[in-house]
C-alpha cells in the first residue's frame, strides 16, 4: 500500500551509497551489545549489501550498480589515529579488511592535501536508486506481489515507543546540510542529496570535496532521514503491526534486507529478525514530540567540539 508512487519516498531519492558498516562505530556496538551481538549486527549490514547486489543480478535490474568503495576521511590529524584504531578493530574483530591511506597516499590518489588520511573500504557500492526501486517493484509484481499505488494506509496502531507520534516538520532542500559522506565527482556537474539540518548549502555553492576539484553543485534536494536514538535499526511486531525502520543512512541495503527478514518473521520465524530484542530507547529530551528542535544545538555543540579538538 503506497500513498504515492512506489519509490517516491526516501528510497527513490537518496544519496545512492550502499555502504558497509553500521552507523555506530564497531567499538560502540561492542560496548552496548557485547562482541558476539555486535559482530552479528555488522554481518547483517554486510550481507545486506551483498543481497542488494545479488538481487540486481538475479532480477536483471539495470541500475548502474558498482562496488566503487568508500573513503572515510580524517578531517584533523587526531582523527587519523581513531581511524587507524578502527581499521585494526574491523580487521581483527569484524572480518572486514580496509586500507589505511596516509596524507601522502591521498595526495597521490584523489590529489588532495586537505585531509589527514583516510580509511578505504573497497566493498561499498553505489547504485542508481530510482532504477533499483523500479526494478525491485517490477520483480515483485512478476513474483506475484500486488502494489497498490495512491492508497493511503490509515494508522491502525500507535507507532512504537521512541518514534515521532506526528509528522515531522517540513524540510526545505535549500536549508539542508550535508550527509556525512559523499561520492567523488571527477567531472561534469554535481547532483547532491542532502539529509541533515545544521549546515546550509544550496545550488551554486561549492562542496567540501572542492579539495578534489569537485564541480559546482547544480541541483540540491532533500528529505527526512530517520535516525533512531541508538542509531541502529528497529524491527519487530507491536500490537499486531510489523515494523522495520531507523536505518540511519543505510536504508538502500537495509530496507531491502529487512524486508526479506520481516517476511520470514511474519511467516513464523522470529529468529530471522537480526534486530530482535534491541528495545526502543527514547530520546531523553523533554517535550520531544517528533520535531527535533534540539538538532541545531547539537550541531553547534559538535562544531565547537571540532574546533577545540
Ligand atoms: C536525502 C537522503 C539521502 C540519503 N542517502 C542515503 C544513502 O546514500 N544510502 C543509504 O543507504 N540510505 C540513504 N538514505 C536513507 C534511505 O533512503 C532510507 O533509509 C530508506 O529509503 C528508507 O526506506 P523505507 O522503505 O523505510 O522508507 P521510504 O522509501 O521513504 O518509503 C516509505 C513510503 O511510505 C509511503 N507512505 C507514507 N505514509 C503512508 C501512508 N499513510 N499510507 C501509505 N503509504 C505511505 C511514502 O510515500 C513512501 O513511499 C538517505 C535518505 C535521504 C532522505
Amino acid at each position: 500500500m503506497e500513498k504515492d508512487k512506489a519509490g517516491s519516498g526516501a528510497s527513490g531519492r537518496n544519496g545512492s551509497m550502499c555502504t558497509l558498516g553500521i552507523t555506530i562505530s564497531p567499538a560502540e556496538a561492542r560496548k552496548h551489545y557485547g562482541q558476539p551481538r555486535a559482530r552479528d549486527l555488522y554481518d547483517a549490514f554486510r550481507e545486506a549489501v551483498d543481497l542488494a547486489e545479488e538481487l540486481t543480478v538475479k532480477e536483471q535490474i539495470d541500475c548502474d550498480s558498482h562496488r566503487v568503495g568508500r573513503l572515510g576521511v580524517a578531517f584533523k590529524p587526531q582523527h587519523f589515529e581513531s581511524i587507524r584504531a578502527k581499521q585494526r578493530d574491523l580487521g581483527d574483530c569484524f572480518g572486514h579488511d580496509t586500507t589505511l591511506l596516509s596524507k601522502s597516499d591521498l595526495r597521490a590518489e584523489p590529489g588532495s592535501d586537505y585531509y589527514h588520511g583516510a580509511l578505504l573500504d573497497p566493498l561499498s557500492a553505489h547504485l542508481h536508486v530510482g532504477k533499483y526501486d523500479h526494478g525491485l517493484a517490477e520483480a515483485a509484481e512478476l513474483a506475484g506481489a500486488q502494489i497498490h499505488e495512491r492508497k493511503r494506509r490509515h494508522r491502525a496502531a500507535p507507532p512504537p515507543r521512541g518514534f515521532p507520534r506526528r509528522a515531522p516538520a517540513r524540510h526545505h532542500p535549500r536549508h539542508a546540510g550535508h550527509g556525512g559522506h559523499r561520492r567523488l565527482h571527477r567531472q561534469g556537474h554535481a547532483l547532491v542529496p542532502q539529509a541533515a539540518t545544521w549546515a546550509r548549502r544550496g545550488p551554486g555553492s561549492s562542496s567540501p570535496t572542492t579539495a578534489w576539484s569537485c564541480p559546482p553543485i547544480d541541483y540540491v534536494w532533500g528529505g527526512m532521514v530517520g535516525f533512531s536514538f541508538d542509531r541502529v535499526p528497529h524491527a519487530g511486531e507491536d500490537n499486531g503491526l510489523y515494523y522495520s525502520m531507523g536505518y540511519c543512512g543505510h536504508g538502500i541495503q537495509m530496507a531491502t534486507y529487512m524486508g526479506r527478514a520481516m517476511a520470514e518473521v511474519m511467516d513464523g520465524h522470529p529468529q530471522a529478525n537480526p534486530m530482535r530484542g534491541f528495545g526502543f530507547p527514547e530520546v531523553p529530551v523533554p517535550f520531544y514530540n517528533g520535531t527535533a528542535w534540539f538538532l541545531p544545538f547539537a550541531g553547534a555543540y559538535y562544531k565547537a567540539k571540532d574546533r577545540l579538538r
